[in-house]
């Protein structure tokens, strides 16, 4: 029986999200991949166990998630009816609606149809009582706003949800929804963008916009998939995301285009005594409006790793300065 290492809660910090009660830890697990149906329930249980016994409370799902969509909602709630049982009360756990995910004009997008049955389906495949944030996944340019954010307002008066939060929206799509949640009363208090160092848009458009609602956000992505760390500096391994024939997202093209760049910001990490990695976590956190930063993990010890990352998270002028040169070449 798992018990889970009692000084967890040592060294990870916890960050306010936005003007809320509640708080992250700063590096948050995503299950994206490697918790579907075509992945080892043993590996998964091991890759979440590590994730709490290095002080990370925050998981991330979506109804999608997989492969085959929803399955990794349903192994997350075998482990949660299992040796995480104990534990419900310490976590976060998140999910969300808005990508397609059963057929027919109500399995994707913002209408309060989708919205609300989504989340039903998702608390019976998890077999949760309620999540503690749920997000609308992407902005729906046929539904209202207003019908967006009240089909989640009606999810956290339903006690469904905890929390709700947006992802993938604009700044000028967050300002405006913001508005609404407002004058609802409904707690929204988080966005997930894309945040890393080859998609930095955020700072500009959105981050802003993050501050001056005291909102916060947690990032997706932060490694790019794994183009941001150093496995992919002497070839492809067979068993990566790039090679995996169940995970379409990233392409061995991707590896080749990205491999001058990712080669030179190896060498500044390597000289602030990290991985490149580590580095890339980092970089993110540095960030006021970030909270949290998602990592995915097809194994244990990547999280393990990652988690170091904690351990210099400051950055001098001159480092950030090499970063933006390498970036912008
Ligand atoms: P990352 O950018 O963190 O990439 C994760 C992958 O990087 C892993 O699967 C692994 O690849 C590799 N990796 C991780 N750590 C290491 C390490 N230390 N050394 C070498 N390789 C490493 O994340 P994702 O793109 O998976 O996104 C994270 C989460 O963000 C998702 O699970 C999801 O919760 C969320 N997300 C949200 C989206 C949204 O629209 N809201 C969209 C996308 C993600 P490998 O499998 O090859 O070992």
């Amino acid at each position: 029986m798992y018990q889970a290492n009692p000084h967890r809660y040592v060294d990870m910090p916890y960050n306010r999200v936005g003007d809320s009660g509640l708080k992250l830890s700063a590096l948050g697990l995503g299950l994206w991949n490697n918790f579907g149906s075509v992945d080892d329930i043993a590996t998964q249980t091991a890759i979440i166990h590590q994730a709490f016994d290095l002080g990370i409370t925050y998981y991330d799902l979506a109804n999608n998630y997989g492969p085959v969509p929803g399955s990794a909602e349903e192994n997350f709630g075998r482990i949660m009816a299992g040796d995480m049982h104990p534990y419900r009360d310490q976590l976060v756990i998140a999910s969300k609606a808005g990508y397609l995910m059963w057929p027919g004009p109500y399995g994707d997008w913002g209408s309060r149809k989708s919205i609300i049955a989504s989340a039903d389906q998702s608390l019976r495949r998890t077999g949760l009582d309620y999540f503690d944030i749920f997000y609308s996944h992407r902005p729906d340019p046929h539904t209202a706003i207003e019908e967006t954010a009240g089909a989640l307002d009606q999810l956290v008066r339903a006690g469904k949800a905890l929390y709700v939060g947006i992802s993938n929206y604009d700044g000028a799509q967050t300002r405006a929804i913001t508005r609404v949640f407002r004058d609802l009363g409904t707690p929204f208090i988080i966005h997930q963008p894309r945040y890393n160092l080859f998609n930095r848009d955020v700072e500009r458009d959105l981050f802003p916009v993050l501050t001056a609602e005291h909102k916060s956000a947690v990032g997706f992505s932060a490694l790019s998939q794994g183009l941001l760390t150093d496995k992919y500096l002497h070839g492809i391994p067979a068993d990566s995301r790039a090679r995996k024939a169940t995970i379409p997202f990233l392409h061995p093209e991707q590896v080749d285009q990205t491999l001058e760049t990712v080669k030179r910001l190896n060498a500044v990490a390597a000289n602030r005594h990290q991985s490149l990695a580590q580095m890339a976590l980092a970089w993110d956190l540095r960030q006021p409006a970030i909270a949290s930063v998602l990592i995915g993990a097809s194994r244990p010890e990547q999280v393990a790793a990652n988690v170091g990352a904690l351990a210099n998270l400051t950055f001098s002028t001159a480092e950030l300065r090499e970063i933006d040169r390498i970036l912008a070449d």
